[in-house]
């Protein structure tokens, strides 16, 4: 297996790329922003600048939404086997990069290897998985009315706006992306300024497997110039967005006054419900897993665990013991698990929760403290004896960060698992099938996982409750977002018309 060392010498060689800069990607052709500006994109591990990126703003999105216009009706009209050929051709260009991918994610996130190393086969499979479905994306149904045949199909709404966030870029640019081209929209991508690197590649890599030059656009800025114009555009017809909550309240703001259809994948602060009668030892495995993967960036992680009072010292005694073996390190070291955080202001707010978690009264059971001098690592975290209404029990906190709470009866459980504002996701372990049967049809949450971490099923719905978002993706449901469906109605009979004025 690869050491450190070798990881780094070989990130250097992909990393050499950078130094003509980050570029925007617009009408199949990389440019630099139209008023020259760029700004850095670092490394969380020592803040080394990883390339200059271009400051997209309102004439780049412009262009790029121009550009996604033009090539709109080309690709509507492609035969959808057609589009499906060339999705396949992008996840085998994908995969043939899959190293490259990885190592520049790990750098520019943080997030370690030991996942990273996946995100280009799960974005190949987000491409797979919607180009079998681009051949009957348009199909729809037959609906027989008294005298009256009903026909309705599905056409692609037109070129599209997709925002995304800095966690794991890489894997949910393609999950956005790739249903929208299946479904024959066309795209302008604004990726998120603090990882903006693999984004590139993507549209790059896109292209280089035969995209038609203005059906994918990437333009690189910030959020309140480049976001916004894309929420504004006129020729934009849908916001597909993930990211904070706030965030999204700007983004259903700023599309108001071109009736923007708006697709928001929000925050989280998701239980895991563990009681007395589970396998514990695989709810504490899966807990764990859920909160300290991927630093605990992660809309779904298990930020809440709510364990059934008898059990509760010897479980979050398991949950330390796990949570104190687990590797913290470089992100290219293999043995890696926990990496830096996105960037000095995100550690400096997973930081603050150590503060007002002990004025609250909990206590830090295990972490709470920063890990290395330089570079944005924080231990993985373990608050005991909270209740529902401090802080930590209440707000998405996004760092490898878990707060237990006891209970006592499944009501408890149930009222402290829906008092918070989010509704995106949540665990329950349980070996009675009639309880977990009860409880999860009671949960306010989008996704419910019995007995399993997140295990996710591409063809399930996607999305959350609550001020964790609106709508859903996967499946047909992604469709039913990036497309209008069109109802025509055929009269079968001679049915008598109304006669006004005579
Ligand atoms: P963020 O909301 O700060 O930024 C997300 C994107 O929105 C970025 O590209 C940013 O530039 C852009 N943006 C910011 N302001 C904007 C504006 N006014 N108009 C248009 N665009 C704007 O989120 P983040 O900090 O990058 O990501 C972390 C958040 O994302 C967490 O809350 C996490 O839970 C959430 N998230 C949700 C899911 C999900 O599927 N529900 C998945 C991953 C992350």
């Amino acid at each position: 297996m690869a050491t450190l060392d070798d990881n780094l010498a070989t990130a250097k060689g992909y990393m050499t790329r950078w130094s003509d800069g980050c570029l925007n990607h617009i009408g199949g052709k990389a440019m630099p922003a139209a008023s020259g500006k760029t700004f850095a994109t670092v490394s969380p591990v020592d803040m080394a600048e990883l390339a200059q990126v271009a400051e997209g703003d309102a004439a780049d999105i412009d262009a790029a939404a121009q550009a996604a216009k033009a090539a709109f009706p080309g690709w509507r009209d492609m035969a959808g086997a057609k589009r499906r050929d060339l999705l396949h051709a992008i996840a085998d260009a994908i995969e043939a990069r899959a190293e490259e991918i990885a190592f520049t994610e790990c750098l520019d996130t943080g997030q370690a290897l030991r996942f990273m190393s996946k995100a280009a086969i799960r974005g190949a499979d987000n491409f797979r998985f919607y180009a079998d479905r681009a051949p009957e994306a348009q199909d729809g149904q037959s609906l027989y009315g008294p005298g009256q045949i009903n026909i309705t199909s599905r056409t692609p709404i037109g070129p599209v706006g997709i925002i995304t966030p800095w966690n794991t870029p890489f894997m949910l640019s393609t999950w956005k992306i790739a249903p929208a081209l299946a479904a024959g929209c066309t795209v302008v991508h604004k990726p998120a300024e603090l990882s903006p690197l693999t984004a590139r590649l993507l549209v790059e890599i896109a292209e280089s497997a035969g995209l038609p030059a203005g059906v994918w656009n990437t333009v690189n800025g910030f959020g309140e110039t480049a976001g916004r114009a894309l929420c504004e555009h006129p020729a934009i017809k849908a916001i597909a967005f993930i990211g904070e909550s706030t965030t999204g309240q700007h983004i259903l703001r700023q599309g108001a006054s071109t009736l923007k259809r708006t697709h928001l994948e929000l925050g989280g602060k998701n239980p895991v419900v563990v009681f007395a009668d589970a396998d514990l030892d695989r709810a504490a495995d899966a807990a764990v897993f859920m909160i300290y993967s991927l630093n605990g960036e992660r809309c779904t992680s298990s930020s809440r665990l709510l364990v059934e009072a008898s059990i509760y010292d010897s479980f979050t005694a398991k949950v330390v013991e796990k949570a104190e073996n687990i590797r913290i390190g470089h992100p290219l070291d293999p043995q890696t698990t926990i990496g830096p955080l996105i960037a000095p202001g995100h550690l400096d707010k997973v930081l603050s929760y150590f503060d007002i978690a002990k004025a609250d009264g909990a206590t830090i059971a295990t972490g709470g403290a920063r890990w290395g001098d330089t570079g944005c690592w924080v231990k993985p975290t373990l608050f005991t004896h909270a209740t529902n209404d401090m802080r930590i029990a209440q707000e998405e906190i996004f760092g490898p960060v878990l707060t237990a709470i006891p209970f006592d009866t499944e009501e408890k459980a149930l009222e402290i698992a829906n008092s918070v504002d989010y509704g995106l996701a949540g665990y329950v372990w349980t070996a009675d099938v009639t309880r977990a049967m009860r409880f999860t049809q009671a949960m306010d949450a989008g996704m419910i996982w019995v007995n399993s971490e997140n295990l996710r099923h591409l063809p399930a719905p996607f999305g959350g409750m609550k001020s964790s978002g609106i709508g859903r993706d996967g499946g047909d449901w992604s469709f039913d977002f990036y497309m209008e469906a069109r109802n025509v109605a055929f009269a079968t009979t001679a049915h008598k018309i109304p006669k006004l004025g005579g």
